[in-house]
C-alpha cells in the first residue's frame, strides 16, 4: 500500500486543493485529506451557494423593476426550495469535477479526519501516512456565541441547509457574513432584523462603504438594532425570543442567525503531536512564507488568520508550491491591496486603504473624491438606489491607494481597477482613461 508521499495536503478546500494540484503538476507525489465534500467551505457553505442565492435575491430587484421597461410581469412568489434543489445539484457537479481534477493529476485522495501523529505521519481512518512535508489547509468554522440557547440558533453552515424561507429573521452579527445573508433573506421578502454590537456594520470597511450600506438596508426595509449584546436565545411556542445583556428583547422570530466570527478549524489535528504553535486566537501560526514554526509543515487560508478569502487561499497555496517545487525561490502571496465584494443589495467592492487608513499612514498628503449618484437603471423607478464611490489618493503625484464602490455593478467594477491600483495607477491615469459610456463604472474616471 503506497503510504508513503512528498506531501500530504490536509483540507480539500481552496487552498489545500490549489497547492496538491500545482505540485502534483510539478511531479510530486502528493496525497490530500477532506473529511467532507471536495471544495471545502467556498463551494459548499461559503462563495458558491451564498452567490446563488444572491443572483436569487437580485432577480427579486429586477422583477420589481421589469414593468418599468415595459414587462407586463407577475411573480407567484417565490419557491426556496426550488433553488435550493438547483443549488444542490450545482454545487454536486463542483464536487465531482473536483475529484477529477485531483484523479488526472494523480493526486492520492484519502476521505476522513486528518491527524498528526508526528511531524512527518498522518493518521487518516486508524491508517498512517508518511510524508517529507505537510501542508494544512483546514480553514475555519463558524462561531456560536457562548450565552445560554445559543444552540437554538443557526449558522451559515446551516443557512444552507433551509428548506424553507423563515419569514421573521434576526442576524446577529456586523460583518460580511451577517449583512449578505440579510440582504438575501430582505431581497427575498423575509421580515429581517439585524443586531450589532457596536453602532453598525461593516466597520472596519471605508465609512462610505458601512454608510452606505446602512441607508441602503433602511431602505430595503431592514431594522437595525445598535449596541445589543446578546445574552440569551430561548425557543417558545411562539418562535425565538433573543434578550439583550441590557434587557432588550425581541421575539418570535423562525430562525436566529449568528454571523459572529468564525474559529480556525484545528480541533482533529492534534497539532500537539507535530509541536505546531498557534497563535492567541487559535490560528496557525505562519511567517511571510507560509512556514509553520515546523520545519517541514506549512499553513495556508483561513486557519491562517489571513484575510478569510477564497482566491487568497489559492493563491498562498498555488504560490507555495512554486517556491518548494519549482525553484521559484521569491514567490510568495503579498497580502497587501486584496480586492473584495461583499454580495449585498446593492454590492459593495473595495480594494487598498480606507480614508481613516491612509490618513493615519500619509496624514495631510492624502486627498479624496468622492460620488454620489443615482444609477441610470433606475431612471423609472420611484425607490432609486444610490451608487456611491471614493478614491483615496497620497502624494503630489497623487498616486490612488483606496478604491472604494457601493452600487450595482461594483461587484464586477473592482477587479480591473484592483490591476491599475497594482501597478501604481495615479488620479491622472484614472483621469486620461476613456470612459465608457454610458455605465456606473466611468464615475471612476471623471471624478473631480
Ligand atoms: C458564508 C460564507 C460566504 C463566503 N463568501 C466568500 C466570497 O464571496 N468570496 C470569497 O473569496 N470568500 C468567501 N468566503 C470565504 C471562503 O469560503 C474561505 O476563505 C475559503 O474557503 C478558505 O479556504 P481554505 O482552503 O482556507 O479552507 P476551506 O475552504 O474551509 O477548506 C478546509 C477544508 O478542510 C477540511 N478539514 C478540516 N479539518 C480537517 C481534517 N482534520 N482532516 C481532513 N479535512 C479537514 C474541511 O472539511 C474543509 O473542506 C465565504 C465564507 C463563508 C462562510
Amino acid at each position: 500500500m503506497g503510504n508513503k508521499f512528498d506531501l500530504i495536503v490536509i483540507g480539500g478546500g481552496s487552498g489545500g486543493l490549489a497547492h496538491a494540484q500545482r505540485a502534483a503538476e510539478y511531479g510530486v507525489n502528493t496525497a490530500i485529506i477532506e473529511s467532507d465534500r471536495l471544495g471545502g467551505t467556498c463551494v459548499n457553505v461559503g462563495c458558491v451557494p451564498k452567490k446563488l442565492m444572491w443572483y436569487a435575491g437580485l432577480h427579486a430587484h429586477q422583477l420589481q423593476q421589469a414593468e418599468n421597461f415595459g414587462f407586463n410581469v407577475s411573480s407567484d412568489g417565490h419557491d426556496w426550495s426550488a433553488v435550493k434543489a438547483n443549488r444542490n445539484t450545482y454545487i454536486s457537479k463542483l464536487n465531482g469535477i473536483y475529484k477529477n481534477n485531483l484523479d488526472k493529476r494523480g493526486v492520492t485522495y484519502l476521505k476522513g479526519d486528518g491527524k498528526f501523529v508526528d511531524s512527518h505521519t498522518v493518521e487518516v481512518n486508524g491508517a498512517l501516512y508518511r510524508t517529507q512535508r505537510i501542508l494544512i489547509a483546514t480553514g475555519g468554522v463558524p462561531r456560536l456565541p457562548c450565552i445560554s440557547g445559543s444552540e437554538h440558533g443557526i449558522t451559515s453552515d446551516e443557512f444552507f441547509e433551509l428548506e424553507e424561507r423563515p419569514k421573521k429573521v434576526a442576524l446577529v452579527g456586523s460583518g460580511y457574513i451577517a449583512v449578505e445573508l440579510a440582504g438575501i433573506f430582505r431581497a427575498l421578502n423575509s421580515d429581517v432584523t439585524l443586531f450589532v454590537r457596536k453602532d453598525g456594520v461593516l466597520r472596519k470597511f471605508d465609512n462610505v462603504i458601512s454608510e452606505g450600506l446602512q441607508n441602503a438596508m433602511a431602505d430595503s426595509g431592514i431594522d437595525l438594532i445598535t449596541g445589543f449584546n446578546p445574552c440569551e436565545l430561548r425557543e417558545a411556542n411562539s418562535g425565538l425570543h433573543l434578550f439583550a445583556e441590557d434587557g432588550r428583547k425581541y421575539e418570535n422570530f423562525d430562525a436566529v442567525v449568528w454571523a459572529v466570527g468564525r474559529n480556525p478549524n484545528t480541533e482533529m489535528l492534534d497539532l500537539e503531536a507535530a509541536g505546531i504553535e498557534r497563535d492567541q486566537h487559535g490560528f496557525i501560526s505562519v511567517n511571510e512564507w507560509q512556514e509553520t514554526n515546523v520545519k517541514n509543515i506549512f499553513a495556508v487560508g483561513d486557519v491562517t488568520g489571513r484575510p478569510a478569502l477564497t482566491p487568497v487561499a489559492i493563491a498562498a497555496g498555488r504560490r507555495l508550491a512554486d517556491r518548494l517545487y519549482k525553484g521559484m525561490t521569491d514567490r510568495r502571496l503579498d497580502y497587501e491591496q486584496i480586492p473584495t465584494v461583499i454580495f449585498t443589495h446593492p454590492p459593495i467592492g473595495t480594494v487598498g486603504l480606507t480614508e481613516d487608513a491612509a490618513r493615519r499612514e500619509f496624514g495631510e498628503a492624502v486627498k479624496v473624491y468622492q460620488t454620489r449618484f443615482t444609477p441610470m437603471a433606475y431612471a423609472f423607478s420611484e425607490n432609486k438606489v444610490k451608487s456611491t464611490m471614493k478614491l483615496v489618493v497620497t502624494g503630489p503625484e497623487e498616486k490612488v491607494i483606496g478604491c472604494h464602490v457601493i452600487g450595482d455593478g461594483a461587484d464586477e467594477m473592482m477587479q480591473g481597477f484592483a490591476v491599475a491600483m497594482r501597478m501604481g495607477a495615479t488620479k491622472a491615469d484614472f483621469d486620461d482613461t476613456i470612459a465608457i459610456h454610458p455605465t456606473s463604472a466611468e464615475e471612476l474616471v471623471t471624478m473631480r
